[in-house]
């Protein structure tokens, strides 16, 4: 159990947490910190000065600076919190600055390639334990976070072999401490298991919108129509950030194409069923999937009601 429940009354697990990067992830995690006290101080850095004001004006930290080295001062733990394709220039940037002692950790989606950026500038007697909460909506910004965000959903951490234990239990309490269930594999299993529930169904949604912007024999405005039928819950999830996105499928490019291999084997068969008339083929696969779902549901990952149980038409992408 966390030593922070209550953030009124309880000692703080961290005096100093930094925040690189203030968007969906990175706001969600300032605010739950700040609900849960589990951190002193939460020092924010940003790229842009915009954002940084936005993030002021809703009270996200308690120091703000533009200086992702400056952000890092004193603090015990450092969240990386940017797209991924920023890690190695983020790290090489704070290095000199960070605390010896620290834990030096991420949010992102693929787990390979940032570890492979970030460590070449790890400094001596600093401990990189990555981590990925899954969870996320197709919202950006500091004002898309929620301190509930992380709520029952699981953050997978990747520490390497020889890893030090103590820093990732402490980063195991803190992600408890944020509601999460904590699970932990290797960097590269992290991204074969995030390909194929994550990054191939991101890809598929893609597409189909893109297709479906792109077709000529039905209109636009059909397509906006009679988006109820499916389609309407492609573009929710087609509707995410693009940089964050494109350095996704640039950073786990391996795995996404070999996941991407066997999809493609499985699509051609579905055609063949389809283009055959084998209804038994197609109701037997589609009796399976349904069972998964029910699988998801039983688990705790998704609610069993109609539309999602999203009435607002908000949503809940587990990236
Ligand atoms: P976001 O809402 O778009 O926020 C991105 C943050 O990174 C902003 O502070 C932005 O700064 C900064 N940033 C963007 N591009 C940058 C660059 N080239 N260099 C330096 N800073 C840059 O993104 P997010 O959804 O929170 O995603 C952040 C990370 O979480 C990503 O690595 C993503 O893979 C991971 N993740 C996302 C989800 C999800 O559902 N969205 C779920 C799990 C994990 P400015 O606004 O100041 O430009």
């Amino acid at each position: 159990m966390s030593e922070v429940t209550d953030g009124q009354n309880k000692k703080a697990m961290f005096d100093k947490i930094a925040l690189i990067g203030i968007g969906l992830i990175g706001s969600s995690l300032a605010r739950v910190i700040a609900r849960e006290g589990i951190a002193q101080t939460i020092s924010i850095s940003t790229r842009s000065e915009a954002t940084l004001e936005r993030a002021k004006a809703l009270g996200l930290g308690t120091q703000y600076t533009t200086d992702a080295s400056e952000a890092v001062k004193d603090a015990s733990l450092v969240i990386l919190c940017t797209p991924v394709g920023t890690y190695g220039k983020i790290a090489e940037l704070i290095a000199p600055n960070m605390m010896k002692g620290a834990i030096l950790t991420d949010v992102g989606s693929v787990k390979e390639s940032v570890v492979k950026q970030i460590k070449p500038h790890l400094p001596e007697g600093v401990h990189l334990v990555a981590g990925h909460p899954i969870a996320g909506t197709e919202y950006s910004g500091p004002d898309a976070g929620f301190a509930s965000l992380f709520e029952k959903r699981w953050c997978i951490l990747t520490p390497e072999e020889g890893a030090d234990q103590a820093a990732v239990e402490r980063l195991t309490e803190f992600w408890k401490a944020c509601g999460s269930d904590v699970d932990s594999m290797t960097p590269k299993h992290h991204d074969l298991v995030l390909a194929i529930t994550s990054h191939i169904p991101h890809l598929v949604a893609y597409n189909i919108v893109g297709t479906a912007d792109d077709l000529e024999t039905v209109t636009k405005s059909e397509v906006i129509k009679y988006s109820a039928g499916g389609f309407r819950d492609f573009t929710r999830i087609a509707a995410s950030d693009p940089e964050m996105w494109r350095d996704v499928f640039l950073h786990n490019k391996d795995a996404v194409l070999e996941t991407l291999g066997r999809f493609s084997e499985d699509l051609s068969a579905l055609q063949r069923m389809i283009r055959w008339g084998d209804g038994d083929a197609l109701f037997e696969l589609f009796s399976r999937t349904r069972g998964i779902r029910r699988n998801i549901i039983d688990m705790g990952q998704e609610v069993d009601a109609p539309n999602f149980g999203r009435e607002d038409g908000s949503s809940d992408l587990d990236n």
